[in-house]
C-alpha cells in the first residue's frame, strides 16, 4: 500500500446553543424570523457550528472551540460562516474536498421548513459542493426535555470528505 491519505474520511459534529432575549436567530448563516435568538460568543449558528465540528474531524484537526476560542474578541459576533471558511481552508489544505454533507436541527420552534432552501444554498456555497449534496433536516423533541421545552436547539451534522486527487 502507498503512504497516500485515505481516499475518503468522514467527520462528526454535535452542537446546542440556549435561546436568548434580544438576539438574532441565524441557522445555517441565514437569518431566521424569531422571537428569540441563540445566545452565544460568536452569531450562535448552531448548524454551522455542527458543520464546522465535523469538517474539523474529519481531517482530524481537533474541533471549533480550540480554533476559534469564545475567549478571543476577533469571534465576537462573527458570522459563523467565516468558521466554515477557515475550517474549509484546512480541509483544502490537507488536500481533500466535501463529498457530501447530511444534518439534522433539534428545535421546537420555530418551523425550519421555510428556510430549508436558502440554507442549503448558504451552506453549498460554503463548502464548494451543489446544493444536491447538502441535506437539511429538522424535527421537533415532542415537547420533551430542553429542546422541547423551547430553551434552545441543537444541531448534528455528518460529512464525508474525498481525497482531491481521486479519479471519478
Ligand atoms: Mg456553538
Amino acid at each position: 500500500m502507498s503512504d497516500q491519505k485515505p481516499l475518503f474520511r468522514v467527520g462528526l459534529g454535535f452542537d446546542t446553543h440556549q435561546f436568548a432575549e434580544g438576539r438574532k436567530l441565524m441557522l445555517g448563516g441565514v437569518l431566521i424570523p424569531h422571537d428569540r435568538g441563540l445566545l452565544g460568543h460568536s452569531d450562535a449558528d448552531v448548524l454551522l457550528h455542527a458543520i464546522c465540528d465535523a469538517l474539523l474531524g474529519a481531517i482530524g484537526e481537533g474541533d471549533i472551540g480550540q480554533h476559534f476560542p469564545n475567549t478571543d474578541p476577533r469571534w465576537k459576533d462573527c458570522p459563523s460562516l467565516k468558521f466554515v471558511e477557515e475550517s474549509m481552508k484546512m480541509v483544502s489544505a490537507q488536500g481533500y474536498a466535501v463529498s457530501n454533507l447530511d444534518c439534522v436541527i433539534l428545535a421546537e420552534k420555530p418551523k425550519i421548513g421555510p428556510y430549508v432552501a436558502s440554507m442549503r444554498a448558504s451552506i453549498s456555497a460554503a463548502i464548494g459542493v451543489s446544493e444536491g449534496a447538502v441535506g437539511i433536516k429538522a424535527t421537533t423533541m415532542e415537547t420533551m426535555g430542553a429542546i422541547g421545552r423551547e430553551e434552545g436547539m441543537v444541531a448534528q451534522a455528518v460529512v464525508l470528505l474525498e481525497r482531491r486527487d481521486a479519479s471519478r
